[in-house]
C-alpha cells in the first residue's frame, strides 16, 4: 500500500534498522523503543491487522511467530524472557495499520498492560 509507513520501510523508502528479512517477512527496530529490545516483525504483504487474516494465512502467521522466536534468540533475550504483542484495532491501541508483532525484552515487563 503506497501510503503505509511499514510498506515504505519494506521498500526502503523510509530508512530503518533491519534485523531480519526473508521472502515473506521482515523485522526492524521500533523508532520509539519501549524496552531495551523492541523489534517489529511484519509480513511483507500488506494486511491491516490480525482481523485481516484468513485461513490461508495460517502458515504466514506461524512463520511470523517463528521469526519472532529466532530474533529473540539472536538478541539474547530468549532465556530471560520477552513479550510478543499484536495491538489490534482501536481498543487494542493499534496506531499503524499494517499487521505487526512487537517483540519486547531486556527488562521486566509489568502486568496488566496499560
Ligand atoms: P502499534 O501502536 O500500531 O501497535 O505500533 C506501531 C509502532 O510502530 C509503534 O511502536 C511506533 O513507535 C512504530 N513506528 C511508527 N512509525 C515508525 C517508523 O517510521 N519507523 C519505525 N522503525 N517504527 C515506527
Ligand atoms: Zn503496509
Amino acid at each position: 500500500m503506497s501510503d503505509c509507513v511499514f510498506c515504505k520501510i519494506g521498500s526502503g523508502q523510509i530508512p530503518s534498522k533491519f534485523v531480519w528479512q526473508d521472502e515473506e517477512a521482515f523485522a526492524f527496530e521500533d523508532l520509539n523503543p519501549q524496552a531495551p529490545v523492541h523489534i517489529l516483525v511484519i509480513p511483507k504483504r500488506h494486511m491491516t491487522a490480525l482481523n485481516d487474516t484468513k485461513p490461508a494465512d495460517r502458515a504466514l502467521l506461524g512463520h511470523l511467530l517463528e521469526a519472532t522466536i529466532l530474533i529473540a534468540q539472536n538478541k539474547g533475550i530468549a532465556e530471560s524472557g520477552y513479550r510478543v504483542v499484536a495491538n489490534t484495532g482501536r481498543d487494542g491501541g493499534q496506531t499503524v495499520f499494517h499487521l505487526h508483532f512487537h517483540l519486547l525484552g531486556g527488562r521486566r515487563m509489568n502486568w496488566p498492560p496499560g
